[in-house]
Formats: C-alpha cells, structure tokens, sequence
C-alpha cells in the first residue's frame, strides 16, 4: 500500500466471468488518488487478479446501503501499474456499452480485451516493458529521420473518388458525423479512399483505426499502407502475434505513439488517445463477430465508438451487411457510392450454367460440366489463370457403403466424418477427430466403400484428370495449417506457377490476383434453402466477391467471366448477380426480410445451452422459457421454442438453441437484463448442462 492518508472506497472491474453471475465492479480500498483507468493487482476469492480501478458510481446513483460491504470488510487494493497511463474515460465508456449491450461483466469483458501478457506483469516488469519500448522506439525514429523520405507517387483520384474523398472528409469537420457506407465495387477504389482520409487524419496529428475480417488473408491492403505511410508508425493488433508482440503493439497505441493501428476485430477495443477515423474494411463480413466469450460485433462497436469520440467512420463494402444498408436508406448512416470499376475495368461477365441441361447417368459425376471445362480449356490455351471455387474441403463429405448403408458418422457428433483422401484419414470438422479410413465396411465388410459428395482435395484431382497438363493448385483450410504457407502458396499464383486455382472462400476474398481471367462457382445452392435466413446474402457478397477476383486487371477485364453451375438459374439472387445489381439484390431481401420481421426490422437475441443430455440443454431452455414469460417484460417479444442447433451433438455435448424476437432493439435489452439474472440461477440447479451463453444480434441461426 502507498501513502495516501485515509484509504477510500474505490470500484474495480475485475476478471469475473458471466457465469458466476458478478456483473459490475467490485468494492476494494484503495488510495485516495487512485485514477480510474489505472491497472491493480486485487485478490479475488484466494486468488491475485488484474483489475482495472473502474469510476465511481454518479452522485444519487450508489447502491442502498445494505448492498455494499462497510468499508472495514473491503480488501485493499495491491499494486498498482501506475507507469502506464490509465486507459481514457472514453475507453471506459465503450467496455460499459460493450457490456451491457452483449450481457458480458464489465470485468470480464474489460480484461479480455487487454492484451493477455499485460494482466500478467507486475509494476516492476511493466517498467522493464516501457523502457524497452522507449529504446525501441527511439532508435526507429532515428533510422525514420535519416532515411531519405522517399516521396510516394499519389495516383489521380478519379473524379468519383475525389467527390467521395471530399463528402468523407467533409464529415470529419462535422462536430457529431453519422457513419459513411462507401459503397463501391471491388476494384472501385475504395482502398485509396481509406488511404486519403488517414492521410488526412494523421496530418491532423490524429491516429487512425482500419479493421480487417482476417490479417492473413489481405496481406495486400497491409502492404499499401505501409508503403503509402512509409516513416509513419503502423502497428497490427491480431490473434496471431505473438504475446510479446501483441503487448508492444498495444502499449505503442496506447501511448499514442502508433499513428495507423491495423487489426482484426480485436482492435475494435485498442487504446487510442487521439484517435480521429476508423475504417471497417469489407463490413459486411461475418468475421467482425466474435464467436464466443462475450460475442460482440466489432463492426457495430466501431460505429458505437466514432459515436463516442464524435469521429468519423467509413465502412466500406461492395455488398454491405443489410443492416448497413437499411441504415444507409433511411439516413442515419452517410451514403458515398463508388460505381466504376479504376481503368472503367468491365465487371466479369456471369454465366449461369443449368445443371438440368446435363445428361444424368448413373455414377457420371456432374461436378464440372463439359462447356465449364471448355471455358477453362481456353484460358489454359491462352496463359491465362482461373479460379475455382467450392465451399467445401476435403475429398468428399461422407464415406458410404451402398450394400448395408453405413456411413462415415462421427461417434461424438451428429455429423459425417470427412473423408481427406491426402492422408487417408476420416476428420470430423466439428470435433476435430480423426480416424484412419477402413479397408472394408466396418459394418458388413464390403470392400467397395465409396465417397459421395466432393469437396475441394476431390475437385483438384477431377481438374488435373480432366485437364492433362494444367498446374492445378489448392489453397484452403487443410493446405494452409503451417505458418507461411499460405503467403507461398499465394506467391505461386502471383507468379503465375498456377494455372487454376481450387479453394474454398478464403480464396475469393481480398486476394488481388491480375491474371485470373475465369472464376466458376461449381456448387453454390446450398445456401439458397438453408434454414438460416442470412445464408442467401452471405452467398451473394461471396459470389460478388469471388467475381471481383476476375478481371481486375482492366486490359483483360472485357474477356473475364464467371461461371455459376446451378440447379436453379431463374433464383432471384443468381438473376441480381447476373446483372451485378446489389441494390436489386438488397432491395428483393430486405423485403422478405419486412414479412417475415427478421433484422434489420427486428432484433434477434439467441440463447444456447449445451449439456450432457438432450434433456438437460433443453429442460434448461424450457425453464428459461417459463421464466421468460413470468417477466412483464416479455409482453411483446417472440420466444420461439427450444429448438436442438443444426448440428445438434458435436464432442458428445447435446446443444440446443432458443431465438428471442424483439421489435426495438430497447425492447430487447431491457428484457435481457431483467431475465438473464434467472439463468445464472437456474443454470445453478439444472443438473447436466455444462454451459449456456447469450448472443445479442446472433449472425449465425
Ligand atoms: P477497392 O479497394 O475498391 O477494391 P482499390 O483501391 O484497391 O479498389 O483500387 C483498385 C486498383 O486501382 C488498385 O490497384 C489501386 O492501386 C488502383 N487505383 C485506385 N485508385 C486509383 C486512381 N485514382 N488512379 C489510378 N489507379 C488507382
Ligand atoms: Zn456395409
Ligand atoms: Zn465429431
């Protein structure tokens, strides 16, 4: 303990996680000058915990007095990180929000967006840390003003550009401005623009935020803006750094040092005490949602956050979220539309192929039609490289034995076990396990086991059978498992060592690849029946995404294509995607979307609960019901029934799922808060459910 005369009553978020039900800060002593945003250490139960000091509770607004412990029954706070400055008033108010709104504690959530290696240190490594940092810092300014600072060429804006560059930058001189939707295809420009408004932003001596889905794969838009803010300081924040870099990253923002902070949705929460734009690049893109712990919405907290801080935000897409557009439509968020492509490069001519026109034979796999293999024929002929594209890895999604009918069923999930021809091994993408493919039926013994179905491994072999001579290259979840081989594997296709390119879609985002001249999707349908109503929009920004790889180079544009191979070529959405008309596209969903009262016209709550029973996870569920609708509260809202998930049992857990429908978002969480108290006490007394957990704004259903 320090000096300060008489210890008082200070609040301290501390790492208790939602299931133990503690909600807010806790009550500890402390010292009288003990600054809000500062870093502690305070024992929690037995153990030493990382506690942010947290504020006081507002004049009016403190606890009844028979809630809080006296005084003399509060522990001290320990230590103190005081070497660090405390994280910003602003800070604070977007974790509060960040709680309340996705029902996580504060502490929980506070905590868990710090990054881990800075909850582990006490003052005195913390310092070690901060003089590091320093030296660092130091000699990269020193070598950055010896450098001759190289002067970058800026492209021309187009006069798109420039008017959408000045309506963006006409909004950071606005004292509240709305969030801007850059709309604008891919190839359109979009980058330079985010490029241009940081510029400005740090000439302002400002720092700027740029969110990305996924770091790995848009190494492009990273290397643009180190090169275009070469001798300014860039710092990445991603899951993928190592701790100690994750930490200096961090602190670098923190100190206000980092002027550009590139990350993932993680650094949604980075500490940035100038912070003056936040760019959320492909916005529509489902990876901003975190999929557990507390499940936020980067995208949506970032507009939260330039709300705070009365900054701008730029969210750009070529097929943005339906939300975004909705909002777009009636005004609340800026519309800025980029419709040319840079070079007035064409747009890929999409051909949708009908699959019923094909002959069905018995035992003829359909999986690539003869004018598709045509059309990939000529590119060969030509040099040129196509792409194509399945949302599925593996050789084939089930093994099958067509005399007793057994099937490669995973024993811990209710799912196939994928058969991986490579290593000879049936995998269970839920659960991870795997098993050694048996010569013979297990059931009957019947040697001729077959594959049904395809996936990605099975659709290389087919293209290299098919092709003789084609360099046929696959780059999906299963080629890419060691660090680095994406980035070599995507050299290759740069270089022009491929001649097609087989992936799933973590081909068809980002990637800016100047020779493909051919893109085919060979079996999207799926999407259009699936029982999750967003299924047809991801398809969609999939599709337009995945066209977008061809043709980016304008000289080739005219002669680019993709192919769609459909069972059903008159759908709606392949018709929009025919035309590249998104709005038609976002117009025909959003009103589907007004019948049926999903979002962006309701808002969606998902409880989970997973036990070791189906009846536990669901008699869980039905009581969370009863008490639901014991709730005044409730009147007014949708529970729909306990329902099991889509893949009901994955490592031997049952789960189960309830969808509460709300139609204000208000609405929504004031039940939240008043029901969600009751779960944590009957969780307590429902033998059998391992965990239950809550999802505000669920993405996926
Ligand atoms: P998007 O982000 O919308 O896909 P980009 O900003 O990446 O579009 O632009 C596509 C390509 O055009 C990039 O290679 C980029 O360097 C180039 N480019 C962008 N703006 C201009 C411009 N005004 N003049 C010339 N080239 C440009
Ligand atoms: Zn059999
Ligand atoms: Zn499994």
């Amino acid at each position: 303990m320090n000096d300060a005369s008489s210890p008082r009553r200070v609040r301290v978020a501390v790492e208790a996680p939602q299931h133990s039900g503690l909600t807010g800060p806790l009550d500890y002593l402390g010292p009288q000058d003990l600054t809000p945003g500062t870093l502690v250490h305070v024992t929690l139960g037995r153990r030493d915990v990382m506690g942010l000091v947290w504020d006081d509770l507002p004049e009016g607004q403190d606890l009844p007095g028979e809630d809080r412990l006296p005084e003399s029954g509060l522990r001290p706070v320990g230590e103190a990180l005081d070497a660090l400055p405390p994280l910003s008033d602003r800070w604070r108010r977007l974790v509060d929000f960040a709680a309340g709104y996705y029902q996580r504690s504060v502490g929980e959530l506070a905590l868990s967006v710090l990054p881990p290696q800075l909850r582990e240190l006490d003052a005195k490594q913390l310092q070690a840390r901060l003089k590091k940092l320093d030296k660092a810092d130091a000699e990269s300014a020193k070598a950055a003003a010896e450098a001759p600072s190289a002067l970058v060429a800026l492209p021309m804006l187009t006069a798109q550009q420039q008017t959408a560059l000045d309506a963006l930058l006409a909004l950071a001189g606005r004292e509240a401005p709305p969030p801007a939707l850059l709309w604008g295809l891919t190839g359109s420009g979009k980058t330079e623009i985010y490029l241009r408004a940081a510029q400005a932003a740090l000439e302002r001596g400002q720092q700027v935020l740029v969110l990305v889905p996924e770091i790995n794969l848009t190494p492009q838009l990273e290397a643009r803006f180190a090169e275009r803010f070469a001798g300014r300081a860039i710092v990445s924040l991603h899951s993928a750094l190592t701790p100690a870099r994750r930490l200096r990253h961090w602190l670098s923002a923190h100190l206000g040092r980092a002027q550009l902070v590139l990350g993932t949705r993680l650094a949604v929460f980075a500490s940035m005490p100038r912070l003056g734009l936040i760019v959320v690049d492909e916005e529509h893109d489902p990876s901003y949602k975190q999929q557990d712990g507390a499940r936020y919405s980067a995208r949506d907290l970032a507009v939260y956050r330039g709300h705070l801080e009365k900054i701008p935000v730029v969210l750009g897409s070529a097929t943005p979220s339906l939300e975004s557009w909705q909002h777009a439509l009636g005004g609340r968020y800026q519309r800025i539309d980029l419709t040319e492509r840079i070079g007035g490069g064409a747009l890929p001519k999409v051909r949708l192929f009908d699959m019923n026109r094909l002959e069905r034979k018995k035992g003829v796999t359909t999986a690539l039609s003869v004018p598709l293999l045509d059309a990939l024929r000529k590119r060969l002929d030509r040099g040129e490289q196509s792409l194509v594209f399945l949302n599925r890895r593996g050789y084939a999604p089930v093994l099958h034995c067509d005399q007793c009918n057994w099937k490669s069923d995973c024993p811990h999930c209710s799912a196939h076990q994928v058969f991986h021809k490579e290593d000879r091994t049936l995998r269970c993408h839920h659960c991870g396990v795997s098993t050694r493919v048996p010569r013979a039926c297990p059931s009957c013994g019947n040697p001729d086991i077959a594959p049904l179905g395809r996936g990605t491994e099975r659709l290389e072999e087919q293209l290299a059978q098919a092709l003789p001579g084609a360099r046929v290259a696959r780059i999906d979840a299963d080629t890419t498992r060691l660090k680095g081989s994406l980035e070599s594997q995507l050299a290759a296709v740069h270089e022009g060592d491929v001649d097609i390119l087989v992936g799933t879609q973590m081909v068809a985002k980002g990637h800016d690849f100047r020779r493909i001249t051919l893109v085919a999707a060979v079996n999207p349908d799926g999407a259009l029946f699936s029982s999750d109503f967003r299924a047809p929009e991801r398809l969609f920004s999939l599709l337009m995404q995945a066209g977008g790889r061809a043709g980016r180079d304008a000289a080739q544009a005219a002669a680019s294509e993709m192919w769609v191979q459909t069972w059903y070529p008159e759908h709606a959405l392949y018709q929009s995607l025919q035309k590249h008309d998104y709005e038609a596209f976002a117009a025909s969903q959003l009103h589907e979307r007004t019948t049926a009262n999903l979002p962006p016209f309701a808002h969606l709550a998902l409880v989970r609960a997973e036990g070791r029973t189906v009846e536990a996870a669901r008699d869980f569920l039905t009581a969370a019901q009863e008490a639901a609708r014991a709730l005044p509260l409730s009147l007014g809202l949708l529970l729909y029934p306990p329902v099991p998930m889509a893949v009901a049992r994955v490592a031997d857990v049952e789960r189960f799922q309830m969808l509460i429908e709300a139609g204000s978002r208000a609405q929504l969480q004031r039940f939240l808060r008043a029901w969600l108290p009751e779960l944590h006490a009957l969780k307590r007394r429902q033998k059998g459910l391992t965990r239950w957990a809550v999802d505000v704004d669920p993405l996926a259903i």
